[in-house]
Parts: C-alpha cells; sequence; structure tokens
C-alpha cells in the first residue's frame, strides 16, 4: 500500500519510514504484513493474556486462517472497492464484535479494508486491534500519540484510505455495520455523500433533545435539509473524503463542509444501538462547543477568501448608522440650537463608526491574513503504522 499522499504531510515530521522494515519471525506474535511501524507492539505477555478471551482452539485456527486466506487475497488483487474507517478511543471490550459484524457484512461487497484508527487509546484497545490484524491483512492500523480527537482520527483515516467508496462508523457497537450496503447503494446511485439519519436514537433523553436542537438549527442557518449531521456512520465517494479538510471538533459539520464544496449530500435512515460497553467521550459541553464550531464553519466556507465581505458589511452599515445619528443631531443643533452634550444619542452614533471602523479593520487584517495564509493541515502526529 502506498504511502499516503496527503498535501502537507510532512513525512520527516511523522517519523513513519518509508519503506516497509523486514516481516517479524514466524514466532513472533507481531502482525504480519508489512508493518510501518515506530514503536515497540504490545509485550507478548499482554498478548497471551488478550488470547484468553479469543475463540479456542481449532475454531480459532479456523477462523484466523479463513480471514488471513481473504485478507490475503484482497492484498494480492491490489486495490479495494471499500475502506472503513473507524475511530477508536478506549473501546477495548466493542472491538471483537465490531470486527466480525463488519466482517460477515462487508465480504458481499467486495474487497475492502478496515483502517482503525487509535486516537490514543489508554486501555487495552490497541492490543486487540494487534491481535484482529494478526488474523486478517485487511485490518489496517493507524495509532496516534496521544488523543487527538475524532476529526483528527477521521481525518488520517480518510488520507490513508483506498477504497473507491470510504465508510466511517463509530467503535462503539451504536452504528450498525448492516447499514453499510443501503449507504453504499445510495453512493453507487449518484450521491456523494451519504449520511446515516438516526431516526430512532438509543441514547440519554438530554441528549436526544440537545442533538435535535442543534440539528435543527444547523439545518435552517446552512439550508441543508438534513436531519442528523453527526451521525457515526456515513459513506463517502473517496474524492469527498479526500477533499473534505476535518479538524479541531468539525467533524459534526462534515456534510456542510462537502456541501460547500458542491458535492451532492443525502441521508438514510440507519439503526442504531445503545452503547454496550464504556462510556461517552463527550460530556455536555460538546453543545455549546458545537455552536461555536459551527460559526467557524459558516465563516471559513463563506467567507474564508473574503472575509471583508462580512466584516465590511456590517462595518459599513454601522458607520453609515452613526453618521445619520450624528448628523442629524448636529443639524438639529445649529437648526434649532439644541445642545450636544445632553444628547446620549450623539454618543450612540460616535460608538456605531468606532464599531464600524473596527469591523471594517478587521475585514481587511483577514483579507491579508488569508493572502499570505501557510495552511498547515496536520494537527496529529503518528506513533505507527500498520497496513
Ligand atoms: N472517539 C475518538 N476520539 C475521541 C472521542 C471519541 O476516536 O476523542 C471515537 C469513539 O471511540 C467512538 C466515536 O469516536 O468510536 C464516537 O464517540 P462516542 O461514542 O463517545 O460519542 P457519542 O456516541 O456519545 O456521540
Ligand atoms: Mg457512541
Amino acid at each position: 500500500m502506498a504511502e499516503p499522499n496527503e498535501p502537507g504531510l510532512n513525512q520527516q515530521q511523522e517519523s513513519v519510514p518509508d519503506s516497509s522494515p523486514p516481516a517479524p519471525p514466524p514466532s513472533s506474535p507481531q502482525p504480519q504484513g508489512p508493518p510501518t511501524q515506530v514503536e515497540k507492539p504490545p509485550a507478548p505477555q499482554q498478548q497471551g493474556r488478550d488470547r484468553r478471551s479469543q475463540p479456542q482452539g481449532r475454531d480459532r485456527r479456523n477462523q484466523q486462517q479463513r480471514g488471513r486466506r481473504e485478507g490475503q487475497q484482497s492484498h494480492r488483487e491490489g486495490g479495494n472497492d471499500l475502506s472503513i474507517v473507524i475511530p477508536v478511543y478506549n473501546e477495548e471490550q466493542s472491538l471483537r464484535e465490531l470486527y466480525e459484524s463488519i466482517r460477515s457484512i462487508a465480504n458481499r461487497l467486495g474487497r475492502y479494508e478496515i483502517i482503525f484508527v487509535d486516537d490514543g487509546s489508554t486501555d487495552g484497545s490497541m492490543r486487540v486491534l494487534h491481535d484482529l490484524r494478526n488474523r486478517d491483512r485487511r485490518v489496517k492500523i493507524i495509532r496516534f500519540r496521544r488523543n487527538y480527537g475524532k476529526s483528527a482520527a477521521l481525518s488520517v483515516g480518510f488520507a490513508h484510505a483506498e477504497g473507491s467508496i470510504v465508510v466511517t462508523m463509530d467503535a462503539d457497537l451504536q452504528d450498525d455495520p448492516m447499514e453499510i450496503p443501503n449507504l453504499v447503494g445510495e453512493i453507487k446511485k449518484g450521491l456523494d455523500l451519504v449520511c446515516g439519519w438516526k431516526k430512532k436514537r438509543y441514547d440519554p433523553i438530554g441528549k436526544k433533545m440537545a442533538s435535535r436542537f442543534f440539528n435543527f438549527v444547523t439545518s435552517v442557518v446552512t439550508g441543508i435539509r438534513i436531519h442528523d449531521f453527526n451521525c457515526g456512520l456515513k459513506a463517502y465517494r473517496k474524492e469527498v473524503a479526500k477533499e473534505v479538510k476535518v479538524y479541531g471538533e468539525l467533524h459534526r459539520y462534515i456534510p456542510v463542509l462537502a456541501h460547500w464544496l458542491g458535492y451532492k449530500i443525502g441521508e438514510v435512515p440507519v439503526q442504531h444501538h445503545s452503547r454496550k460497553y464504556g462510556k461517552t467521550k463527550y460530556g455536555i459541553g460538546r453543545f455549546w462547543k458545537g455552536f461555536l464550531d459551527l460559526l467557524t464553519v459558516l465563516f471559513t466556507t463563506r467567507y474564508l477568501q473574503r472575509p471583508l465581505h462580512l466584516f465590511g458589511f456590517w462595518g459599513i452599515l454601522f458607520v453609515l448608522a452613526g453618521l445619520a445619528v450624528d448628523v442629524y443631531l448636529i443639524v438639529l443643533k445649529y437648526r434649532e440650537g439644541l445642545a450636544l452634550s445632553n444628547r446620549p444619542l450623539f454618543t450612540g452614533g460616535i460608538l456605531m463608526i468606532i464599531v464600524g471602523v473596527q469591523f471594517v479593520s478587521v475585514g481587511l487584517l483577514g483579507e491579508m491574513i488569508s493572502k499570505t495564509r501557510q495552511t498547515s493541515d496536520r494537527e496529529y502526529s503518528i506513533r505507527e503504522i500498520w497496513k
């Protein structure tokens, strides 16, 4: 698999060697295939402990051989039809079950890869992922040095995805892999991005209400008529996944970013489940942060290239309003002798002029910054890659 060709991906900083190191010896507990890694894999002792929870004896061997055969076949043929990108942050208990159910569904969809992006997990997630990778070479692992957030995880997953269609889903078993064929089907029919719509949600009531409100506001403000912007389950035509820039916590607004780029977006209702293991990684803070991010998205999609169009408009409006008020008061003073000193409106007019001038100045500064801006696309550092 070729190294990703992400613009701004600085190979030197990334500390991921260009060529793959030699394959581990057969008895090694390391994952098979061409690992591109910079750090020791989990200690064999840890892996031994992990094995206890796996299928035993012949069943397990058969399962491993089958996975390996399928994986190697897909590898030999080269290229993938489908990349499934899964951000993982402390989801140790869900991963095996998730992998098995994806495998049973995705086998019907042609060649595929599952890219797990470990977002700095501190539990045994990496151990489980290495074990899955040992069984099945279609499992790819990208591991961050620390927790950077879901957006960074999706972003690096997109950069490394090779499939002509990319599907994302959460690792916590709340998204159902059964829906993947539906989503992929919609892409094949012509959409560029298909969002899952958790029509019946299995989340705490507070989260459901807040989320409904958030989706409503986002839909009204952006004019995009979908119900569930932040569903983890989405399918993308490859170009969309490669082009959309997801950083900070903007994963909630991927449909907005893609829509703004001109891609065709749709949604399909999907089955949702309650969280089986572990707990949510987001508190209530997600909602106000979400709205601040909405401002960012609106600003960066509409006005990033032309900030003066936003600030200049309001600035000039304020200056004109301030001037109108003050000129009116000055005329009154000279015509009817009304003193300005006891007219608070006069000060208000001056304030509006000052604010307006500041708005215009901010807009001009923004224009200058956008002209000289050097974008650094990366906000994460990769610790190791297995692909
Ligand atoms: N996640 C991640 N990094 C983070 C937080 C979450 O990769 O910093 C992953 C997490 O492991 C899960 C998905 O993003 O696969 C969604 O997270 P979660 O289930 O906590 O969100 P919720 O369902 O509560 O919206
Ligand atoms: Mg969840």
